[in-house]
């Protein structure tokens, strides 16, 4: 075939696109399925987004997000802002860990089922990835931390989702930090849904130089439509990141946003109760229904029915405009991922499910 008629590398052939959930815009969907907040984003974001834009946009935006940098490391108690790299969403901020750290033939780890980008990525690299399955208790098996029978020095990078997505589960920091200390290369802590957690892995970054912790503000700062994540380590670890991402990755509005947000700490207290509270009246009212239901640590939850087909559950609540996520993972299972919405809309979903 000439390069003219197709012109795309040869990795491209091999690939499927990543596909998100549903995202209908506009509609009067109940949206439980791609775990957004429900509430509105902390009031500050709003008046940080409008006097950006009134101070004018003609210019670049810093490129380093210095004052979201300043502003989060001092909410998270890190010892300075040149521990943290921001980026456009931590999808991105995952797409640059992978530039960085895993090239053409090498290869990445992944606990599956957990989320799927992370193999998206290996593919445009032309990398490889290999899974380590968790058992159907969601125990991952310690062959997780070890080094590859065949080829380990391949192994370039490790992801662990915690909590993980679709189960909710969390490994706690000393277990984390056991598997780090064991992996024959570094480990990506994904911590999405870490505000959701009862522990998080931020102080193991000081002990360890191959851990790098990534945290995003579209869950628990309701602001999935903006775009902003971050990753944290070690500064020099930081500065070698900083040599892959795009000159200007995050825009002057979402920087004034985003500091606004972690600048928000009672507004995130607040909304992150609420959550957990609505979460736990799901998991009881799931469980009386007939569900087998995951203790979740994040703000979804993931459920299967012993006879029911959950297909059809998620096909059935569509057609009364709710969207919760069906999964099918081959070989391994499907059930329903359910993010926590509001109280009316977890209960419109809940009845929903008690009649079907
Ligand atoms: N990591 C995990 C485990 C996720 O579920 C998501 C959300 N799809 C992300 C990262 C990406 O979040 P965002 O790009 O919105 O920051």
């Amino acid at each position: 075939m000439s390069v003219k008629s197709n012109p795309f590398r040869a990795t491209l052939a091999k690939m499927h696109p990543y596909v998100p959930g549903e995202q209908p815009q506009g509609g009067k969907f109940i949206k439980l399925n791609t775990n957004e907040n429900p509430y509105p984003a902390p009031p500050a974001v709003t008046a940080a987004i409008i006097s950006a834009a009134q101070a004018g946009l003609q210019r670049y935006p810093d490129p380093t997000a210095s004052s979201f940098r300043r502003q989060a490391a001092e909410t998270l108690g890190l010892p300075g802002p040149d521990w943290i790299l921001a980026g456009n969403g931590s999808d991105e901020i995952l797409t640059i860990l992978v530039r960085a750290m895993v090239g053409e033939g090498e290869r990445l780890r992944l606990p599956y089922p957990s989320y799927i980008l992370y193999r998206t990525l290996a593919d445009i690299q032309g990398a490889d990835w290999e899974q380590t399955e968790f058992d159907k208790d969601w125990k991952l098996p310690a062959a997780f931390g070890e080094a590859s029978s065949d080829g380990e020095q391949k192994l370039r990078l490790a992801f662990l989702p915690n909590p993980n997505s679709p189960s909710g589960t969390v490994l706690t920091p000393d277990e984390v930090l056991e598997i780090a200390e064991r992996l024959p290369c570094p480990l990506v802590v994904d911590e999405a849904y870490a505000d959701f957690a009862e522990t998080n892995c931020l102080k193991l970054v000081e002990q360890n130089e191959n851990i790098f912790i990534t945290r995003t503000l579209s869950k628990s700062y309701a602001l999935a439509g903006l775009r902003f994540g971050f990753v944290i380590a070690q500064p020099h670890r930081i500065a070698e990141l900083g040599k892959i991402k795009d000159s200007y990755n995050c825009d002057a509005l979402s920087i004034a946003a985003a500091t606004a947000a972690v600048g928000s700490s009672e507004w995130l207290a607040d909304n992150v109760q609420k959550i957990k509270a609505t979460r736990r009246r799901m998991e009881q009212k799931l469980t009386e229904i007939g569900f087998k239901v995951t203790p979740s640590q994040a703000n979804f939850v993931w459920c299967q029915h012993p006879h029911k087909s959950h297909k059809e559950m998620y096909e059935q609540l569509k057609k009364s405009q709710i969207l919760v996520r069906y999964m099918d993972f081959p070989e391994w299972g499907d059930g329903l991922r359910i993010s926590v919405g509001t109280d009316d809309q977890v209960d419109a979903c809940l009845m929903l499910l008690a009649q079907m």
